[in-house]
């Protein structure tokens, strides 16, 4: 059955990371197609060739991708980051990385930074259920 209102998902790795996010969205590929996806231009480039999924790609995140995705969740219009940070390596675009976290805490909104949450979050019944009302903060 095909859901009126599908959630968005925002997928982005850093570049150590993408392999993982994509192995783990193999993994998950089913409970993926249910979903709206969006991610940082190479990230989701990856992820649309490899999986043969759809995903609306922003710019790429040292271009301004992380800020786009980060408009989204102050528009409402993200239900949940997998963010593959990684936490070995700097990268030239740390205060987008930040800003992008804090929108996550600021709108109360799921975010995974690693592969055990991001299991967690996709395998959660809650995560798609009428049951459960995410909070978003009224400012
Ligand atoms: P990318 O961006 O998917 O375009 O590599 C990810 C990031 O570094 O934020």
């Amino acid at each position: 059955m095909t859901k009126l209102n599908k959630k968005t998902i925002a997928l982005v790795a850093h570049d150590h990371m993408k392999a993982e996010l994509v192995d783990w969205s193999r993994a998950h590929i089913e409970q993926l197609k249910q979903f709206n996806l969006v991610a940082t231009g190479t990230t989701g480039g990856l992820i649309s060739e490899s999986l043969n999924l759809t995903v609306h790609r922003f710019k790429s995140g040292p271009l301004g991708g992380d800020q786009q995705i980060g408009a989204l969740i102050a528009e409402r219009k993200l239900d949940c980051l997998i963010f593959f940070w990684d936490p070995l390596n700097p990268a030239p675009h740390d205060p987008d990385v930040k800003a992008l976290l804090r929108l996550c805490s600021v709108w109360n909104l799921p975010v995974a930074c690693n592969r055990c949450t991001a299991d967690l979050i996709i395998s959660s019944p809650l995560f798609d259920s009428d049951e459960y009302l995410r909070n978003v903060p009224d400012y």
